[in-house]
């Protein structure tokens, strides 16, 4: 039976009631979903130009990744490490041969993933650096998401995610985003680390400046410092490339990688690099109970092999070319400024015009789901999967909203 306009207000009373309120969706409750296209519990279909931030690069319910997924399930779905399982090996070095990397740890969600590397990374400045006991410093950036959890909202300046969740964890510096010179003046003997997003997502899809970061780099290089690029978001053909970094022809020492990686459909997350910084880790230092369980190295190794071929990554440049060409004839007809990568785009409202929330809402209306960040900021990240005249239909729609 066809659901009713109804449902979809009980659907919300529901999370209302019973659901911590974390979050404020949209008004819309989807029910089913395809490549880039999902529908609601009333029936009415969307174009998905946000990809659940990224996630959802592959589209939703990519037939191969269904398929890891589900002949997995059939076999075998959990071991914990205690025991080896014969999918977690291939997965590592897949996964390093695709990244170009040595060694492979993996995690689940992309937070953890971060908070993996800011071990490694204080383990690495103390073991072979030799950095003073209790003293090694993690230089971050102005304006960072890295995740939710205390020790990396502790170097969040966003008072929403920030406050009131102290005592926090010291050991950060942060310095603006993008300002070379500031880098190289918070490094001291006891910097451990720069860790930093290569563009900055949550934040608006903030890029910086070219040059950038082959200058840190270069710091990092001069002071035996551990560059370690959060791609988690940016990473995974979501600019056109494998990584964000690789725009600058930049190598990290480690990355932090997720969303994507899970192919939409379970949480996986890694952090992938050099061996001398991971290999820091010995047995029983570091672990998680669904880390590199087999059902998630089964679709991670379905998600490398989509990787491999480097479609998506063409289909991001190609598209996401002609994506920003679009968007880029709005600035002064109720945009003001566009900024991005490949299928990757912040655009800011016109502050005259409307609130990032009332053009999600008239988006919405139009049958695409975006979603602002920040108050009049949209950032627009459509399924990799999405076609020339998807992406024309809903920038016609997002000119129509802006002016609704
Ligand atoms: C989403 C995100 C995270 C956190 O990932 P979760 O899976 O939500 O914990 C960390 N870093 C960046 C850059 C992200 O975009």
């Amino acid at each position: 039976m066809a659901a009713t306009a109804h449902d979809t207000a009980s659907f919300i009373t529901l999370d209302e009631q019973w659901g911590a309120h974390n979050y404020h969706p949209l008004p819309v409750v989807i029910s089913e979903a395809e490549g880039a296209w999902v529908t609601d519990v009333d029936g009415n279909r969307y174009l998905d130009f946000l990809s659940g931030y990224s996630a959802l690069n592959f589209g939703h319910r990519h037939p191969a990744l269904l398929d890891a997924a589900r002949s997995q399930l059939d076999r075998l779905t959990l071991t914990s490490r205690a025991f080896h399982n014969d999918q977690f090996g291939a997965f590592c070095r897949d996964l390093a041969a695709l990244t170009g990397t040595e060694m492979v740890l993996t995690m689940n969600t992309g937070a953890e993933a971060v908070e993996s590397a800011i071990k490694v990374a204080r383990k690495w400045a103390y073991e072979v650096k030799g950095v003073e006991f209790d003293r090694a410093e993690i230089i971050v950036a102005a304006g960072n998401f890295h995740g939710r959890t205390t020790t990396i909202v502790s170097f969040s300046d966003d008072p929403v995610a920030h406050d009131n969740y102290g005592p926090f964890t010291p050991g950060f510096i942060t310095v603006p985003y993008g300002d070379l010179d500031a880098v190289r003046a918070a490094i001291t003997p006891n910097t451990a680390a720069v860790l930093m997003e290569p563009i900055q997502g949550e934040a608006g899809v903030i890029v910086p400046p070219a040059g950038f970061f082959a200058g840190v780099r270069a710091l990092c290089d001069e002071n035996d410092v551990l560059l370690v690029a959060d791609e988690i978001q940016s990473g995974l053909a979501r600019t056109g490339k494998l990584f964000a970094l690789d725009h600058e022809n930049v190598r990290a020492d480690l990355y932090t990688l997720g969303k994507a990686l899970g192919g939409g459909i379970i949480p996986v997350s890694a952090v992938v690099g050099r061996a001398d910084v991971l290999g820091v880790l010995k047995p029983g230092q570091h672990g998680s109970t669904f880390g590199g369980y087999p059902v998630a190295c089964a679709v991670g190794r379905a998600v490398v092999e989509l990787l491999e071929g480097g479609e998506f990554q063409e289909r991001s440049r190609d598209l996401g070319e002609h994506l920003h060409g679009r968007l880029n004839e709005l600035v002064g007809k109720g945009l003001v400024a566009v900024r991005g990568r490949g299928l990757w785009a912040g655009v800011d409202i016109d502050p005259a015009a409307k609130t990032g929330r009332e053009v999600s809402m008239a988006l919405r209306d139009r049958g695409v789901l975006c979603k602002e960040t920040h108050e009049r900021t949209l950032r627009i990240a459509p399924p990799l999967v999405i076609t020339r005249e998807e992406i024309d239909g809903a920038v016609d729609s997002l000119t129509e909203a802006l002016h609704a």
